[in-house]
């Protein structure tokens, strides 16, 4: 694609780096039949390339984001389906993260919109409060009717039963069982460990059993994804900061083989921190070592190789791979590998690229495009006939069990109950 990026604008790095992404698309399209937002709307401005021509003249125009562009590009679900099909290697997660932080700058949204961002913004990443929240949210429940739209659906969304916090969360190091085999940090994050404490919890009993010492590094905390997504960018690199401040601490100390993620939402940004500070003097040496660290659990655990099944019967499996997984950080076998050596039989359900409608706080900014993805998705998956759905991500976790009855579960829950842990909260 041709550019007309002035001298001046190309000294910008951020700038003459989506010259170099938007001048490797050939304007195929090749890209638009694997697009949810096109697969629903049918409409080219929701398209991959739709959206990376609205891009390519918001940026070179270098005015403020028009709102029929803002639009379209809210309506991204940052899915990366696009990237796993383009023949071209165009690297859409980057001219849209930019595109985010231009609009982020430069667009006033309605004060509705503004409210409800900063809101997320500031609720999700902190445990705490988002606990209270979800508390809070649930008590709102009988008066749901009352509320405005997008309120009553994130109302609707708070789960029946809050979980209480988990001990395993906090500062502290788990010993290995058996010979060492490595030493790892457990970037135990922010919304999953309010909404699903056990996925934690059965990560370090499968690390631990396999030989892996433990670490929940004091500091580490919310890996910034959320506010990533929403283009505000000094939140998510002061995000960034911190978790790789928090795991170089361990890296000087006791040293660290690897930093495990077992949210692939969050694994997709913390491997991306490289490229978020290299603009930082100070920061990018450490940021792209610490980048370089991290691995999604279920890329550790094939490494290290599934120990023994002690299950004597095991219900059949349908796996649901998360868009960061499969297109972010493009692990598709892993996963299901691991359940087929846990003795789970694992079935795949057609569209398996497309999104489950999750991604990030889509759900809550874009209610209607999410719902119809959801429903598709759940249809989907139920159709394979699976007493389980697995997943490696809480975002589709959440997402999908609220239009099913098959009980979803982390797929680390799974392959530690195999090897001697719990029947996962999930399946009692
Ligand atoms: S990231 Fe997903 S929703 Fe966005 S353009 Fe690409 S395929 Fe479409
Ligand atoms: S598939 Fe790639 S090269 Fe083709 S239009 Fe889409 S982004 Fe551009």
């Amino acid at each position: 694609m041709e550019t007309t990026f002035s001298p001046e604008q190309m000294q910008v790095p951020a700038i003459a780096i989506a010259n170099d992404i938007l001048r490797k698309c050939v304007h195929c399209g090749f890209c638009t039949a694997t697009c949810p937002t096109y697969v629903l709307l049918g409409d080219e401005a929701d398209s991959p390339r739709g959206r990376i021509y609205m891009i390519k003249d918001m940026l070179e125009n270098a005015k403020p984001a028009p709102a029929r562009v803002v639009k379209h590009i809210d309506r991204c679900l940052t899915c990366l389906s696009c990237t796993s099909t383009c023949p071209s290697g165009v690297d859409y997660m980057h001219l849209i993260d930019h595109a985010r932080v231009h609009v982020e700058e430069t667009y006033s949204r309605p004060l509705g919109d503004r409210l409800l961002r900063m809101v997320l913004a500031f609720v999700v990443p902190n445990p705490v409060i988002f606990r209270l929240s979800l508390i809070g949210a649930r008590l709102a429940r009988p008066f749901r009717a009352l509320m405005p739209g997008r309120l009553k659906g994130m109302i609707a969304m708070a789960p029946d039963k809050i979980p209480t916090p988990s001990r395993c969360d906090t500062p502290q190091v788990f010993a290995a069982e058996g010979k060492r085999r490595m030493r790892v940090a457990l970037m135990t994050g922010c919304a999953q460990k309010v909404l699903r404490p056990s996925i934690n919890e059965a990560t370090v009993r499968l690390l631990n059993r396999h030989g892996c010492e433990v670490v929940v590094a004091p500091g580490s905390a919310c890996c910034g994804a959320l506010v990533h997504h929403m283009g505000k960018e000094d939140a998510s690199h002061a995000a960034a900061r911190n978790n790789v401040a928090a795991w170089t601490a361990e890296i000087d100390g006791a040293g660290l083989d690897a930093i495990i993620i077992n949210a692939s939402g969050c694994g997709t940004t913390v491997k991306d921190y490289g490229f978020m500070l290299k603009g930082d003097p100070a920061w990018a040496e450490k940021a792209a070592k610490i980048a370089s660290l991290t691995k999604d659990v279920t890329e550790v655990m094939s490494a290290l190789g599934i120990g023994e099944n002690t299950l004597k019967e095991q219900p059949s499996v349908v796996y649901h791979s998360a868009c960061s997984m499969q297109h972010g950080q493009k692990l598709r076998e892993e996963p299901k590998n691991l359940l087929k050596n846990a003795g789970f039989e694992v079935r795949d359900p057609v569209e398996g690229h497309l999104c489950c409608g999750s991604a990030g706080t889509y759900n809550l900014l874009q209610p209607e495009l999410a719902g119809r993805l959801k429903v598709r998705k759940a249809a989907n998956l139920e159709a394979q006939g699976a007493a389980v759905i697995a997943t490696g991500n809480i975002g589709c976790l959440v997402q999908i069990s609220g239009a099913t009855d098959t009980p979803v579960v982390h797929t680390v829950e799974l392959l530690d109950w195999a090897t001697g842990g719990p029947v996962p909260e999930g399946l009692k």
